[in-house]
């Protein structure tokens, strides 16, 4: 097993739910609140877990996380948090349910609207004290794992961040053993998930040599190993490379991210469409690369290098060739995006906390012509 201490302690290979128990002692938690949804309660994955707990822990189960975590699950979720005097979090799931967790966190000790706690209105320097959270990924993507920041749709349905070294998991528990039943089509959107994350991260202006080594590590990973996944969600080796692969685009996004990501939480805003992050991330990020290629210096050469592509290979081109071998949407048109909504979409991206470290600003006409592009 690997044993990794930044930015938070994870444990990471097949097996390594057995550490639960002593992770919930570690930090003190005798009455957890479990965040998940009915799919990984129905996949049997709660009752896995619920296996390993010790004798003397009394789990409470909060199985309604939406796929777009919403502030009203949030408080519902707190709801239960509170009527059984629980005193940590156990979150078990993909990226909402961590991020459902975090967001349970912040308001059983914070009052108001999630919205005050957001990113953009300061939110880093204003959270204190929050219980501790234990997260357990089920896919391999997000990384929220390892992150300290959560995407919520408050109840005025704005996708807003929000993000503390206080929301940071005590621990990542992270078993590959949990992603073997992932169906194909979310091991390549939240495969593609991770992939973004590297490229976006590596990409920004923010100069932290570390974490962009991380994030062309976690690339290299992502290139070698999704495809296997995909087409065999039984090979663990890639199940095991994918986990830290999508582990380490969450590191590597300390750096920040960019403008993939403010177009993909504008869609992702829209409740009905309901459209998955990863899919959408896929899908735009060729075009974004194209609207970067001259701000970025060498670093797409160093992309190329990560991904075993030749000198000169056009980027942008190879992932949408890879987005198809994979079976995701060529485009946002068929997902249901269509020209009407762009302006409203492009508004949105310009108040996302990801809108600021693209390495190339977008004005409003820009992201436009980008969703265009991307149609
Ligand atoms: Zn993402």
């Amino acid at each position: 097993m690997a044993t990794i201490t930044y930015p938070n302690l994870m444990e990471i290979d097949f097996g390594a739910i057995k550490v639960l128990g002593d992770a919930l002692k570690r930090n003190g938690i005798t009455r957890p609140l479990i965040c998940t949804d009915k799919g990984i309660v129905a996949a049997g994955i709660f009752d896995t877990v619920r296996g390993v707990l010790p004798n003397d822990v009394e789990p409470t189960l909060f199985d309604g996380t939406p796929a777009n975590p919403t502030e009203v699950a949030v408080r519902q979720a707190l709801k239960l948090y509170r009527e059984n005097d629980c005193d940590g979090i156990v979150a078990i799931g993909g990226g909402s349910s961590m991020d459902l967790g975090k967001g349970v966190a912040l308001l059983s000790t914070h009052d108001g609207p999630i919205n005050d706690w957001s990113a953009v209105n300061g939110g880093r320097d204003k959270i204190g004290g929050c219980p501790p959270i234990i997260a357990m990924p089920t896919t391999s993507g997000t990384g929220s794992e390892v992150g300290g920041g959560a995407v919520i749709i408050t109840e005025d349905g704005q996708k807003v961040v929000i993000g503390s070294p206080n929301l940071l998991p005590k621990m990542a528990i992270c078993d590959p053993e949990l992603t073997l039943g992932l169906p194909k089509h979310l091991t390549a959107a939240t495969g593609m998930d991770a992939m973004a994350h590297c490229i976006e991260a590596y990409c920004t202006h923010v100069v932290n040599p570390p974490l962009a080594a991380i994030g062309l590590d976690g690339l290299e990973r992502v290139v070698t190993y999704l495809k296997r996944a995909v087409d065999d969600g039984q090979d663990r080796e890639a199940r095991w490379h994918m986990m830290m692969a999508a582990s380490e685009g969450a590191m590597a996004f300390g750096k920040g991210l960019g403008a993939v990501h403010s177009m993909s939480h504008a869609i992702g805003a829209d409740e009905e469409m309901r459209l998955h992050h990863g899919t959408l991330n896929a899908v735009i990020l060729p075009t974004v690369l194209r609207f970067n290629a001259n701000d970025v210096g060498d670093k797409y050469a160093r992309l190329r290098r990560a991904m075993g592509l030749e000198e000169g290979a056009d980027i942008a081109t190879w992932i949408e060739g890879y987005n198809a071998t994979l079976g995701l949407p060529n485009g946002l048109g068929e997902m249901g995006v269509t020209e009407a909504m762009f302006h409203d979409l492009s508004i949105h991206c310009m108040t996302d906390a990801c809108h600021f470290a693209n390495p190339r600003t977008p004005t409003v006409p820009e992201y436009e012509q980008m969703f265009a592009d991307a149609l």
